[in-house]
């Protein structure tokens, strides 16, 4: 039963971190408009299921008050609502006091900030520190988001010690330009499921600007633009759709098998296998491996 809506808000960022799954920076393009948002919520209405709205990004903040007018929409429509942020805006507590107390006042009921080292050296004092104790202070429910670059350690669940990767950056996007190297690798034939995405049965989906309707990052139930959201979301029969079908039923193995991609012999994880088949398929399924700067793609 899907019970949230992520809102990619816009797909541009002051960052342009190695770990991004989208493969936003300042150049990205594609922003929601305040018209598209209503529709959005609308549609969201129609399914009957929805609790929350998110509104992330790329970094929602750099939209502020298209952000905060969709918040209010959203609230007053009745669902609960999160953002998330990497507080870039946050110079001192005080200031990002101002940043967030509309939020506080329109009631969001979670706020995450992404506060790690592929956001920010400094450990002791950061603008994510600044919005944590900031939204503290407000009373707003807050968490911070700490991914780390991948390391190598040691999982004794797995036969002979294995080494295993460590750190919880997933290996899609970016990250499979810049976060590969030097990561151990195990058979292809390992990778038969998808260890992330409840792609059955999904309880979140993010939709973009564009009209995507993502189930992983990149990998799309439709086009909301083209069906109504509402009517995709009734419709969506994961045994049916080309890419989730296979993945469903035999992970990126059965994926790259059922489409005869060539690949390699190993792969650091499932998402890594995943994500450069998926690659190779992007001409085949316009429609559902999209957006093509999600692949790092023009
Ligand atoms: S295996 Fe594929 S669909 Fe599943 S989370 Fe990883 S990249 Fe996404």
């Amino acid at each position: 039963m899907l019970t949230g809506i992520h809102f990619l808000l816009t797909y541009m960022c002051n960052l342009e971190c190695d770990h991004c799954f989208v493969y936003s920076g300042p150049n990205s393009k594609g922003t929601f408009t305040l018209n598209q948002i209503r529709k959005v919520l609308d549609e969201a209405t129609k399914i009957g299921t929805i609790k929350w709205i998110y509104f992330e990004g790329g970094e929602p903040f750099l939209f502020y008050p298209v952000m905060l007018e969709g918040i209010k929409i959203a609230h007053s429509m009745g669902f609960k609502i999160g953002v998330v942020t990497n507080a870039y805006y946050a110079t001192s507590e005080e200031d990002a006091e101002l940043w967030l107390s509309p939020l506080c006042e329109l009631g969001i009921s979670d706020l995450s900030i992404s506060d790690d080292s592929f956001h920010y050296e400094e450990e002791k004092d950061n603008p994510a520190k600044r919005v944590l104790a900031a939204a503290k202070r407000l009373g707003i429910p807050v968490d911070s988001i700490c991914i780390e670059k991948p390391t190598v350690g040691i999982n004794n669940n797995r036969p002979k010690g294995e080494p295993v990767v460590k750190g919880g950056a997933l290996l899609k996007g970016r990250a499979v330009e810049k976060l590969l190297e030097e990561l151990p690798r195990r058979r292809y034939d390992e990778f038969i499921e998808c260890p992330e995405e409840d792609l059955k049965n999904p309880k979140r989906v993010h939709v973009d600007p564009y009209g995507y309707v993502h189930l992983c990052q990149g990998l799309s139930m439709g086009n909301m633009w083209a069906i109504p959201l509402s009517k995709l979301v009734k419709n969506y029969d994961a045994d049916s759709h080309p890419i989730c079908g296979p993945l469903v039923r035999g992970g990126p193995a059965l994926l790259a098998k059922e489409y005869n991609v060539g690949h390699e012999d190993k792969y650091v994880d499932a998402c890594h296998f995943c994500y450069l088949v998926r690659l190779a398929l992007l001409e085949k399924f316009p429609q559902y491996l999209a957006p093509r700067q999600v692949y790092g793609l023009e």
